[in-house]
């Protein structure tokens, strides 16, 4: 029989829940099976923790696929369900935001301050002609305005279109044109790396080739001198002097709430559109879930940038719906030292962490001896999200900062798919490393080969979503044909008619987007990274995770990253880019010795169909600004070409490191 993905990786190591976590837990085993009685009723059910307006007539209305209308005729404000409320049920007092700036200063903001500014900013949007349905984009640092801009235009119903700060004034103005954006709030800059990044000059021009913008609302975040045009607004000189009462409208459950362009990790960026009941549900009920947040005691700590999904929705939306009290971090992990993370962990008593698979590579390159220096005892439970977590690394997470007590969610999820879909409860499940194990309650998630059939366990093949859920996204921005294409013409309803799709009858729809993954023997998932990167060896599909993890398993590796090269015997041959940990001697003989080891370590960890061709040791991987690695360059460095499109990288000067080391290696065998 022949494989649609090879499963090669066994793992047999599995952590229980922790029994007084599990006892206290937010949610239990049974919400698995309520879900799965009646997947409608149980997401009804998650929409009552929100405040509504006017109940909804209908849960689900899917008659129009793959346009899904959740929670039909209901209505509620979003900004009223992530602040007013809390402040409403006495909790004004309660600190929502812990800011921490790169350089040490710090901001208290309680959710009664969070009301006065949201307010404010509503006030002064509104003064400046935002209306219901027009987009605002947002261009800042990781500054508590970040926050309080996003949930003022939830309050007035405007979409935001937040752009990542370190993008370039290219993407920053094709953002803004694709979404006909009216206004830009921005600062003059922010703090990376020790010293003030300006962000004002980008926008500027932007802006120059942006006639839709209206207005340029800019925050003072690092006073240095910026240039000042006919549209410029000082954020202290509107928002801080508008009124402090605004009374919040509630608006339809389908409106509109943001737009978010997808990393570009691949291709032209993709405009995702999100709406506001199904959203706001999902986010704040897996949030509850996943992380068993107890907003009385718990100090949560997401480390995303609120430019990406993961700062939307577990930093805004998600812990903002359930009162959580939280961190904000400005800046970079090693500055001024590679410890700040643990420090802030300890300054706060963070109790939950959410980070992600490169950070904590990241901090295995630096050495266990730092994150040992700090009190992490507050922890209690540790996310992950971003990239398929290796199984050494997430030991290195559960044993350096977890202290082998904190249980690790693994949590999958996409921008597309608004919130986590598939993850471990920290009470219920019993995770195994590297595992994201089962799709949430009142989630389907299945893994099928080419003809869109269930893999049985063991076998590996493709991610799929099966029915719809509440924070799905709606659209592409302005081209629901490429929505369709996108992620509905793969497999089932609306399967090889490109981008043309129209309902065959009989079929369901099956969303997809891209991603590998596997079935172990007891039916965890096992997610094996996008499909495009999978290496075809000698008539077998590979996965780029699995030996990816093979290579971290070795005591000697931090980071790896592998692509499949153009081989005339194989087809593809695997080569890998390693990154040893920072005690290794890779001088001369030491590191040819070990390219060797690493080689023989991966064969007998996965099989000889998986021994790298060739192994390079490298100092850094080319990564995206989110952090994830871009095995795109790597090929074109392993194939000898000239380097594609490197806009995205993070670091483009590692590029050069990495070539220079690829031509003075020897290939193997
Ligand atoms: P683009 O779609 O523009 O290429 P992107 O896919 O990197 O960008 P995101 O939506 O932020 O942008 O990332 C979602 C993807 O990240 C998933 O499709 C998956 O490939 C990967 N991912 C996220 N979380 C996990 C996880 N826990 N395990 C494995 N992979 C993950
Ligand atoms: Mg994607």
């Amino acid at each position: 029989m022949s494989e649609t993905l090879a499963n090669l990786y066994s793992e047999t190591r599995q952590f229980p829940p922790p029994e007084a976590l599990a006892a206290d837990a937010n949610v239990k085993a049974s919400a698995y099976d309520e879900a799965a009685a009646d997947r409608l009723a149980f997401w009804e059910q998650q929409a009552r923790r929100l405040t509504w307006a006017q109940e909804w007539d209908e849960v689900l209305d899917w008659s129009n696929p793959p346009f899904a209308k959740w929670f039909v005729g209901g209505k509620l404000n979003i900004a009223y369900n992530c602040v007013d409320r809390h402040v409403e049920a006495g909790h004004g007092d309660k600190v929502a935001i812990h800011w921490e700036g790169e350089p040490g200063d710090t901001r208290t903001i309680t959710y009664a301050d969070l009301l006065t500014s949201v307010s404010q900013a509503a006030n002064a949007l509104t003064d400046l002609g935002v209306t219901a349905g027009d987009r605002v984009a947002i261009y800042l640092p990781m500054i508590p305005e970040a926050a309080v801009a996003m949930l003022a235009c939830a309050r007035i119903g405007a979409l935001h279109s937040v752009v990542f700060g370190g993008f370039s004034v290219d993407a920053l103005a094709t953002r803004i044109q694709d979404a006909d954006c009216k206004l830009v709030i921005t600062a003059d800059g922010g703090y990376r790396r020790g010293k003030p990044s300006a962000l004002k000059p980008t926008v500027d021009e932007a802006v120059a080739q942006c006639p839709s913008i209206e207005n340029v609302l800019v925050v003072r975040r690092t006073g240095e001198d910026v240039a000042w045009g006919e549209k410029d607004l000082w954020w202290h000189e509107t928002v801080e002097q508008a009124a402090t009462e605004h009374q919040a409208q509630p608006f339809d459950a389908e409106h509109p709430l943001f737009i978010l362009y997808t990393s570009g990790t691949t291709g032209k960026p993709k405009g995702i559109l999100h709406t506001t009941g199904g959203y706001l549900t999902q986010v704040s009920y897996t949030h509850h879930a996943v992380f068993d947040l107890k907003p009385e005691t718990d100090v949560y700590w997401c480390t995303a940038d609120v430019g990406w999904v993961t700062g939307h929705s577990y930093i805004v939306y998600g812990p903002l719906s359930n009162g959580a009290t939280q961190v904000m971090y400005e800046g970079t992990p090693d500055t001024p030292h590679k410890g700040r993370f643990w420090e802030v962990v300890d300054k706060y008593k963070v109790s939950i962490l959410y980070t992600a698979p490169t950070l904590i590579r990241t901090m295995m390159k630096w050495g266990d001896d730092i994150p040992a220096k700090y009190d992490l005892s507050s922890l209690r439970v540790l996310g992950s999200v971003g990239e398929p977590i290796n199984p050494e690394a997430w030991m290195w997470y559960r044993e350096n900062v977890g202290r082998e007590r904190a249980p690790i969610v693994d949590t999958w999820w996409q921008t597309e798919t608004g919130g986590i879909m598939i993850s471990p409860l920290p009470g219920v499940t019993a995770a195994k490393p590297g595992s994201a194990m089962t799709a949430l309650p009142g989630i389907t998630a299945d893994v099928v080969d080419d003809d869109a059939k269930s893999v049985p366990d063991g076998g590996g093949g493709f991610l799929v979503l099966r029915d719809p859920w509440p924070s799905m996204l709606r659209t592409i921005w302005g081209d629901d044909q490429r929505f369709k294409g996108t992620y509905w013409s793969r497999f089932g309803a609306g399967a090889g008619a490109g981008d043309a799709v129209t309902a065959s009858s009989g079929k369901d729809w099956v969303y997809f987007a891209g991603d590998g993954a596997k079935k172990d023997d007891d039916g965890s998932l096992w997610l094996l990274g996008r499909v495009d990167d999978v290496m075809l060896v000698s008539g077998h599909n590979i996965s780029t995770t699995e030996v990816e993890s093979a290579l971290v398993s070795h005591p000697s590796v931090a980071e790896a990253a592998v692509v499949g090269a153009t081989d005339p015997t194989t087809g593809q041959a695997i080569v890998a880019f390693t990154i040893p940990r920072g005690n290794v001697d890779t001088a001369g003989d030491a590191g040819e010795d070990l390219i060797k080891e690493l080689r023989n370590h991966v064969a007998k960890k996965l099989g000889p169909i998986a021994k790298p061709r060739q192994i390079m040791l490298v100092p850094e991987l080319p990564k995206t600004r989110s952090g994830k690695i871009m095995r795109r360059l790597l090929k074109d460095v392993a194939e000898h070409r000239s380097l594609g499109d490197v806009t995205t990288l993070q670091d483009s000067a590692v590029m050069d490191l990495i070539s220079t080391g690829m031509q003075s290696a020897k290939s193997e065998d």
